[in-house]
């Protein structure tokens, strides 16, 4: 599985690919600056009998959330959507480049929806897993969850 960790104050690490069957108890992150730094990783009770994730393994936090989509298509989605609403209010909603734009929104949610994995990420910690299985309890991003786990800290 792909882990890209985050601190408890929510504050990337790094990525790191694991083989959950191993559990290894620490990893040494590939940041974006270059640097290294190791972290410790707990899997006591991070896996249920399948395999399954069901705690986070960089803060132990078991409130975890779905999502599909990836960091950097909801700005550039929301973009486009709002491009498309301003020309719309103006008046050149007809325009061929306004209809190739919302078009090209639909093509890329559709891709995104189809092609992009599934992803498990700690309400706490913000730490997010890729290719794993997931537990169908985790279900998607819930505000009233994610303030509980806010105040835990
Ligand atoms: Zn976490």
């Amino acid at each position: 599985m792909l882990i890209r960790l985050r601190d408890t104050d929510r504050r990337p690490l790094g990525h790191v690919t694991v083989d959950a069957e191993s559990r290894p108890p620490r990893v040494v992150p590939a940041s974006a600056d270059g640097s290294t730094r190791e972290v410790f990783l707990d899997w006591e009770r991070a896996l249920d009998d399948d395999g399954r994730l069901r705690a986070c393994v960089a803060c132990g936090g078991t409130a975890m959330y779905r999502r599909k989509a990836p960091i950097w298509f909801t700005p550039f989605a929301l973009l486009l959507a709002a491009g498309g609403l301003v020309l719309a209010i103006t008046g050149h909603s007809s325009h061929p480049a306004v209809l190739g734009a919302l078009v090209a929104l639909l093509v890329i949610d559709l891709v995104v929806l189809l092609v992009v994995p599934t992803r498990l990420v700690c309400y706490r910690c913000g730490t997010d897993y890729s290719g794993l299985p997931i537990a169908p309890h985790h279900g998607r991003w819930d505000p009233r969850a994610a303030a509980r786990a806010r105040r835990r800290g």
